[in-house]
C-alpha cells in the first residue's frame, strides 16, 4: 500500500502531459533535443542516470502541457526503443506505451545517397528498419541502399 502510494506520487509530478521513461542513458538529451524544447515556457522534468532496474541506469523527461506527435514519438522510437511513454491527465497516466521501432519510415529521413531520386524529386521517403544486433539499418526503397542508423543525418545530428 505504502509503495502504491509513493508511486502515484511520482507520477503526480505532472498534472497533464507525458512522461518519457526508461530512455537509454545518453539518449535523453538526443530527445530533448529533438522536441525542440529550448523556447517552451512551461514545466520540463529531466532526469539522467537514474538508476533503473530494467536497464542498469536510464533517463527519463516529463513534459507539462506538451503533446506528442506520431513523427516526434517515431523518433523518439528510433532514438531510444523500449522506453515508454505514458500520457498524463489529471495525475493520472491514461494511457502508456512501450515505444517500437518502426518497421518502415515514411517521409522522415533524409535518403544519405544523394543520387537517390527522394533528393531531387519531391518523393517522400521509405526506409525498412530492420536490427542487426544492437544496430539498426534502413533500406531506403528507391535507391534499394542499405545505411547504418548513424548514417542517417537527420539522426545523427542530435548526437
Ligand atoms: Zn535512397
Amino acid at each position: 500500500m505504502q509503495q502504491q502510494k509513493h508511486q502515484l506520487r511520482h507520477v503526480s509530478a505532472i498534472k497533464n502531459g507525458y512522461v518519457i521513461d526508461h530512455i537509454p542513458t545518453g539518449q535523453g538529451l538526443r530527445i530533448l533535443a529533438l522536441l525542440n524544447l529550448a523556447i517552451y515556457p512551461k514545466v520540463i522534468t529531466v532526469g539522467l542516470n537514474l538508476p533503473s532496474k530494467r536497464i542498469g541506469k536510464k533517463d527519463i523527461i516529463k513534459l507539462e502541457d506538451r503533446s506528442i506527435s506520431n513523427e516526434e514519438e517515431s523518433r523518439i522510437a528510433l532514438l531510444a526503443p523500449g522506453a515508454t511513454m505514458a500520457r498524463i491527465r489529471n495525475y493520472a497516466v491514461i494511457k502508456k506505451k512501450t515505444l517500437e521501432i518502426p518497421s518502415e519510415i515514411t517521409g522522415l529521413l533524409r535518403c544519405p545517397n544523394r543520387n537517390c531520386i527522394t533528393n531531387y524529386e519531391a518523393i517522400d521517403t521509405l526506409f525498412h528498419v530492420y536490427r542487426a544486433g544492437t544496430q539498426l539499418r534502413m533500406h531506403c526503397t528507391y535507391c534499394e541502399r542499405v545505411f547504418h542508423q548513424q548514417d542517417m543525418t537527420d539522426l545523427s545530428q542530435l548526437a
